[in-house]
Formats: C-alpha cells, structure tokens, sequence
C-alpha cells in the first residue's frame, strides 16, 4: 500500500501523517512539498514522533516534469492532497498567485492520477466555498460565490475533481471541507508553524501569549452573536487527520463531499477565554472593526461525515487550547 501526501510537511498534512502511520503501520508514505509554507524542521519533528525514516521529496506541484517523475518512480494507491496557498487576504491581493499554484498544483497530480489509475484522491477543501451562506452548512446547499480568489480555488479544483469522477467511474474522490482546524499533536513537536506572520486566530493568539506579538486584535465585537464576537466551528486538528483515515477507508465510487467541523460554533471571546483559563496564561485583546469579508456565524452539519465516513469529532476547545500552547511553549525552548 503506498499514499502520496502532497503537502505534507504543512500544519494538517503532517498531522494527518501521524494518523495515517498509526493505521497504517506498513504502508509506504511519501511526502512532497515545496516548503513554501513549512520548515524542513517539521519532517525531523515527524520522524520524531513516528519514528519513521520518511521519504521526503522537496518538490513543486507546478513543476509538471518533476510530478511526472515522482509517479515514474513509486506506485501510489491513494493521494491526499493538501498543498497549496491558504491565506485569503493574501489572494485578493494577488489572485494569479492563488489560481496558478492552488488550481496548477491539482491539475497536475489529476493527471498523473488518472494515467496511472490511482482510485483514492482526497482534496482539502474548506468551508469557505459556501461562501456567505447561513450556518449550519450542509454538504448539499448550493456555492455562493467565494469571498476571496482563494475560496475560488477551492471551489475549482471541487469542480474539476467532480467532472473527472464523473468521466472516470472507477474513480474515488473524497472532497473534505474543513471549517477552522486548529490545536496541535499532543505531543507538542508538531503544531502550526506558518512561515510568515500569522493572520489565522488560533497561531495569532499562542503568539501574544508567549509575547511575541503585543495584543489580540478582536475583529468586531458587534456581531448578533452570543457575546457580539463571531462564531466559527474549530476543530481540533488531529480530529481532521483522523477524518483523513476515516475517508480513505470509506471513499467511494465518484466524488463526495464531506464537511470536517464539529457541528459546535464558537466565539472568539469564548476561545480566549478558554485559553487563558486552561493554559492559565493572560491574552491581552482589544475589539477592532470588522475584518472585511468575514461573516457573523460559520459552523457545519457534521451528519454526512458521520454517517458517511464513520467519524466524528471527538477532542474540545479545551483540548485545543492546551495541545496549541503546548506546542508553542516547546517552540520556546529550542
Ligand atoms: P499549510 O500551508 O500549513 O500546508 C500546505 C503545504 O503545502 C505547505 O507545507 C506548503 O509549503 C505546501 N505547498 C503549497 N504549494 C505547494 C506546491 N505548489 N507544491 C508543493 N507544495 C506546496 O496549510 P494547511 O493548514 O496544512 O492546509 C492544508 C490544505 O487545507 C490547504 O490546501 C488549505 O487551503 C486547506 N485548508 C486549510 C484550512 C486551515 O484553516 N488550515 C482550512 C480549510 C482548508
Ligand atoms: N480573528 C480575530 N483576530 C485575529 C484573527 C482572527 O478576531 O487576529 C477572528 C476572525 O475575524 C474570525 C475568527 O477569528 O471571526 C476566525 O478567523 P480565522 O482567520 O482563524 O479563520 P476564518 O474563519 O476567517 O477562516
């Protein structure tokens, strides 16, 4: 048995590694990535905690020769594909960006999967495709147009994904939406470890507590929400690993969407307040305008997921705090 895990140095893609080598404890795991958006120290976290002596191939997806050489070379009976450029803000200042590596990316492991009649493909996608819809989103209520050139992407790259299954029967395609993945493997090597600075809530508030950045800018607090902040569906990421096994036990013939969330929304405030309490550390904030784009109330349906693929959510908010500052703390003292 052999998996390509594309991306695979990143925050869920080295997670879900994890996962796939606890299940699968023989099968041949290759990971590329390009390490845009990732450090080589995470594959040295990884065989740390696994053990493993990982193939590792630093390699652009865009790079059509260099793919057409990777799959020359190992035979794969499944791809999970992670990798590409996440940050919204980012693509709508530089949508060609998003589009050409995001939809370039896939098109070249698509091909190479249908020229060798690979059966399991999961994409990451994300709920942002439901674009400004009403919570809870369910698998089945219509794409509004995305916000940003990133959600197009995604949206996409489901759509090319659904066309080639539909033209090739024996194909199993597993779109996976998540909504906000976000914690650390509990052993505290592994975590998020964005290259840049972050703009995500969960990397944003380990970074003021450890005081690397001064204060926690709360975006809006007028929201007719609980407490006014906005209400998300975080996830643990190990969760969202785990939904990865689960997928590729249970993928079937033709593309299927399946949203990766909780079902449970969640204020900012309610987060930070979660933080500080279990971590017993202070996150200072201050509640700012609006951000532009987000929506009041985003979590999920999770009954498909359930049902479909046998999984379900089953770490806490609590859980999530802990296991992301426990990472970010060891990151200290190296
Ligand atoms: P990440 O940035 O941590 O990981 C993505 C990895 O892909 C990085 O290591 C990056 O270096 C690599 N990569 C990017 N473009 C590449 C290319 N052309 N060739 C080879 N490698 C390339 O992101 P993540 O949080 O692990 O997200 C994984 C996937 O899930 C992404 O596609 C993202 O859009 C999607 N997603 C993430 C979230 C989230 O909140 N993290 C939510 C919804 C969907
Ligand atoms: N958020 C915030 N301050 C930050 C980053 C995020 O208040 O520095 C809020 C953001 O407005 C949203 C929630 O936290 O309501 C989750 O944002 P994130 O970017 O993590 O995920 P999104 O759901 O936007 O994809």
């Amino acid at each position: 048995m052999g998996f390509l895990i594309a991306g695979g140095i990143g925050f869920i893609g080295s997670h879900t590694y994890i996962s796939l080598r606890k299940r699968f404890p023989n099968a041949r795991l290759v990971i590329v990535d390009n390490l845009t958006n990732s450090t080589i120290q995470t594959l040295n976290s990884l065989m740390e905690v696994t053990g493993d002596s990982i193939l590792f191939h630093q390699l652009d997806l865009c790079d059509e020769q260099a793919v057409e050489h990777l799959f020359n070379r190992y035979h794969f009976h499944g791809i999970l594909h992670f990798a590409g450029y996440k940050a919204v803000e980012e693509s709508v200042v530089n949508p060609l960006k998003y589009y050409i590596n995001n939809i370039q990316g896939t098109l070249n492991l698509v091909k190479q999967c249908l020229h060798y009649k690979i059966e399991r493909f999961i994409f990451s996608s994300s709920a942002t495709v439901y674009g400004n819809g009403k919570s809870p989103f369910k698998e089945s209520d219509s794409l509004l147009p995305a916000s940003s050139p990133y959600g197009q992407t995604k949206a996409i790259c489901e759509r090319i994904l659904q066309d080639v299954a539909y033209a090739n029967p024996w194909l199993r395609v597993s779109l996976l939406r998540y909504f906000n993945p976000i914690g650390a493997h509990e052993s505290g090597l592994i975590g998020e470890s964005p290259t840049s600075l972050p703009s995500n809530l969960m990397p944003y508030i380990t970074k003021v507590a450890k005081g690397e950045l001064p204060i926690l800018k709360i975006f809006g607090g007028d929201y007719p929400t609980l407490d006014g902040t906005a209400v998300r569906d975080y996830i643990h990421v190990m969760d969202v690993a785990e939904g990865h096994v689960a997928a590729l036990e249970h993928v079937r013939r033709g593309a299927h969407v399946y949203n990766l969330g909780t079902g449970r929304g969640t204020s900012v405030l309610q987060l930070v307040r979660a933080f500080e309490q279990v971590n017993g550390i202070k996150v200072p904030y201050q509640i700012v305008e609006r951000r532009p784009g987000d929506l009041a109330s985003v979590y999920a349906n999770v009954h498909k997921a359930e049902s479909g693929l046998q999984w379900k959510a089953s770490r806490t908010i609590e859980n999530m705090c802990r296991d992301a500052w426990n990472f970010e703390k060891r990151n200290i003292l190296i």
